[in-house]
């Protein structure tokens, strides 16, 4: 990564919560050592499954929470004693919304972007996330979507230079999220920090530009998707359909790992070379089948994360 100044930067953070529960009353370390940096014009993930931390992290970095050890700086600044100044550089979309039930979105929005020095247009903000659609209706009407894309508009409008987004994309529809998918981006160009957490390993790998995966409260892996991805061994994984029941000779492919994961639908996977496919395609000959699909790609972030954490992210 880049070494100029980070805009958020976390070292060492531990956080205990707790007495939890009345039989012990013991303090729990949920986190416990988390360390990342995101920079500025930079989309940074956290992966993880739950409970892993990443909200707690986020948390801390936007001094919601207070830190039992480690650092945190944000802009440069020690989150928790945020001025107005810092606040109005930082724009927060939180998992549950908290937004005012009572209130109708265009004039929610109309209110946060009147506490901005120099907001975004909010009728151009407005259209472009289609909260025009549904402006005038109380916010406790709204769908899931229809929330998280004014929670999206209410942290984008005072044009931060941070933003943090606790699974901006929960509940959203495809082609809200091809909407916010682009205007993270173009805000990304424009030197915008994002800091995000999903669960979709898929949005993690088309939006990341830096990934780090959390596990039991501390940060296990770092990287752009593709360092993730790529194997120290060059593993990519074969798959094909054909009729159920193949086995696979012994002596085929023996570095590879080959499964049948349902009837008919093969997997192959490890250090694959023209060569093995060449051989695999001999096979299919020899027992006179032919395939009707076939595909091949490198490991997926999703592959990544099973590695590491021995489970799905959910
Ligand atoms: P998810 O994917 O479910 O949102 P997460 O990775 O964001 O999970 P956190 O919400 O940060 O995880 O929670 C981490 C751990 O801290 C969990 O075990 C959770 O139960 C615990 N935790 C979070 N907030 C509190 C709290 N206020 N008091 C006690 N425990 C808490």
């Amino acid at each position: 990564m880049p070494t100029s100044s980070p805009a958020l930067e976390i070292d060492g953070l531990v956080k205990d919560f707790g007495p939890v529960g009345a039989l012990d009353g013991r303090m729990v370390r949920v986190l416990d050592g988390v360390s990342l940096r995101a920079e500025h014009g930079a989309v940074t993930v956290l992966l993880g499954a739950n409970g892993a931390g990443k909200t707690t992290t986020l948390e801390c970095a936007q001094g919601l929470q207070r830190a039992d050890g480690g650092r945190v700086s944000l802009l440069g600044a020690d989150p928790s004693r945020a001025t107005p100044h810092l606040r109005a550089r930082v724009g927060v979309m939180l998992q549950d919304g908290g937004l005012p039930p009572s209130v109708r979105p265009l004039a929610l929005l109309r209110h946060v972007a009147s506490m901005y020095a120099d907001p975004l247009p909010v009728d151009a903000l407005a259209e472009r996330l289609g909260l025009d659609e549904f402006g005038a209706v109380s916010i406790r009407r709204l769908s899931g979507g229809q929330k998280q894309r004014l929670a999206l508009a209410c942290a984008l409008v005072g044009r931060p230079e941070v933003v943090f987004l606790d699974e901006p994309s929960a509940g959203l529809d495809p082609q809200s999220r091809t909407i916010v998918f682009e205007l993270i981006r173009e805000l990304r160009a424009d030197g915008l920090a994002v800091i995000l957490t999903t669960h979709l390993l898929d949005d993690a790998q088309r939006l990341a530009d830096y990934v780090y995966i959390l596990e039991g409260g501390r940060t296990v892996a770092e990287g752009t998707v593709a360092e993730l991805t790529a194997d120290a061994d060059g593993a990519r994984e074969l798959r094909f359909e054909t009729v159920p029941g193949l086995s696979f000779p012994p002596d085929l492919l023996p570095h590879l790992l080959q499964r049948e994961t349902e009837p008919g639908q093969y997997v192959l996977r490890g250090p694959l070379t023209a060569d093995d496919v060449a051989r695999l395609a001999g096979w299919w000959v020899a027992c006179g089948v032919m395939p009707t699909g076939i595909s091949m790609a490198p490991r997926s972030l999703e592959d990544v994360f099973l590695d590491i954490s021995g489970r799905s992210i959910r």
